[in-house]
């Protein structure tokens, strides 16, 4: 989401005239874009706005920006702490940053928020529906990002077939809670009635989706990723923790059979499909043999990414209030080795099965002197370079494979 936010402001920059730079050196404008899922992330921000701040004593010309979900009820601190950041904006907000570069540049900004859309690359992130409903008791983002609000689907076909028309060839559609898209809008509107209406922009080649929740994801969905041959066969689902009564304390909703279940059903509707996951190792009060159940679920269900975190407290939680952070840190770093080392094997293995075989490609870009693209499963293959493949669909045979990527070299190029 804050990628998603961060290309947004950045098109509407673009509009303005100006261009980026990673050099703060360089910036007339600098833009931090915070995240505060964990704590160290939210430290890292915490410290490069402090080291902007002797920055701006020398440039005080110079705009500092800070936006995302670090800005929200807790702003009024935020000022006093860094009195040096001119703009502070909740995520999605971008006009008090634009009014001031058009005040302090000169610069006429006039209608640049009107059309917001992702940069258009060969693929793009379109969020479809804001915040979160669900409360999980670890987790921040219904309090910093609000609660859901979805996005008329007019206005998301509006945007995609403006970004179809700029290049764009796979767009992702994105949410906290993707699976929830449309239930505070009127009429019967839902992610898959979504899907097929965005799937008719002729242009987009293929559509992914992002975040899923177990209790959301309905036979619709599932049945739209089946039949709909632009929805890629890909769908991340987080399970969290694999024990039950580690899942009540989150206040996920499901159970680990319910979750099962829920695999068996995706896997049997859609042969092909691959299944990424989100887990959290150390929740409060987690015992070694709860542990177990989630390192089962991982060896058991055999993800094709894991993307694995160690819990952390963030204040304001109900986590926070109702539970004790009791986990040792060295217990928690521990746990995530078991997983990590775990998943990296299951990878390691489920990719091997690919070699030699041929799959779609959709060439993304070049770096460090390779070409790379992904197949419909979302997995990352390098080629040999050729930046005339880039935004094109190509047929691939896998000649290496390896737990993070795969390698693969061109047979016919669409
Ligand atoms: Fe947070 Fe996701 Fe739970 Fe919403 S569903 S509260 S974003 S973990």
């Amino acid at each position: 989401m804050n990628k998603a936010d961060s290309e947004r402001l950045g098109s509407a920059l673009d509009q303005l005239g100006l261009s980026s730079t990673d050099s703060s050196a360089e910036a007339d404008v600098i833009i931090l874009n915070s995240c505060v899922v964990r704590q160290s992330a939210e430290n890292k921000v915490t410290g490069t706005l402090g080291s902007l701040k002797a920055h701006k004593r020398i440039f005080p010309d110079k705009i500092v920006a800070l936006m995302g979900c670090m800005v929200g009820p807790t702003t009024d601190s935020l000022k006093q702490k860094f009195p040096h950041v001119d703009v502070f904006m909740r995520p999605q907000e971008f006009e008090p940053l634009i009014q001031l570069i058009g005040q302090k540049l000169d610069i006429d900004t006039d209608g640049c928020l009107g059309q917001l859309t992702a940069r258009a690359d060969v693929t793009a992130y379109i969020p479809i529906i804001h915040g979160c409903d669900k409360f999980c008791s670890f987790c921040i983002i219904p309090y910093r990002r609000g609660r859901e609000v979805s996005r008329t689907v007019n206005d998301i076909v509006n945007e995609v077939n403006l970004l179809s028309e700029r290049g764009v060839k796979e767009i992702t559609l994105l949410g906290q809670n993707v699976d929830s898209y449309g239930h505070d809008l009127v009429g019967n509107e839902n992610l898959a009635t979504l899907l097929e209406a965005v799937s008719t922009v002729d242009k987009i080649k293929r559509i992914r989706f992002l975040t899923s929740h177990p209790n959301d994801m309905s036979d619709s969905i599932i049945d739209t990723v089946a039949n709909n041959e632009k929805v890629c066969e890909n769908i991340n689902l987080p399970f969290q923790a694999g024990d039950d009564s580690v899942l009540g304390r989150m206040r996920r909703g499901y159970t680990n059979a319910e979750y099962r279940k829920l695999i068996d059903k995706i896997r049997i509707k859609v042969p092909n499909v691959s299944i990424t996951t989100d887990l959290i190792v150390g929740f409060c009060g987690e015992t070694e043999d709860q542990f177990e159940k989630t390192l089962d679920m991982v060896k058991d269900i055999k993800f094709d990414k894991v993307h694995s975190a160690i819990y952390s407290t963030r204040t304001g939680t109900i986590a926070d209030r109702k539970f004790q952070d009791d986990v040792s840190d060295s217990e928690k770093t521990n746990r995530l080795k078991q997983i990590d080392e775990t998943q990296s094997n299951i990878q390691k293995e489920l990719n091997k099965d690919l070699m030699g075989k041929t799959m779609e490609v959709l060439v993304e870009n070049d770096k460090d002197h390779r070409s790379f693209g992904r197949n419909r499963n979302d997995k990352l293959v390098y080629l040999p370079q050729d930046s005339s493949l880039i935004g094109k669909m190509v047929s691939v045979e896998i000649i290496e494979t390896g737990p993070w990527s795969l390698k693969g070299k061109v047979v016919t190029a669409a």
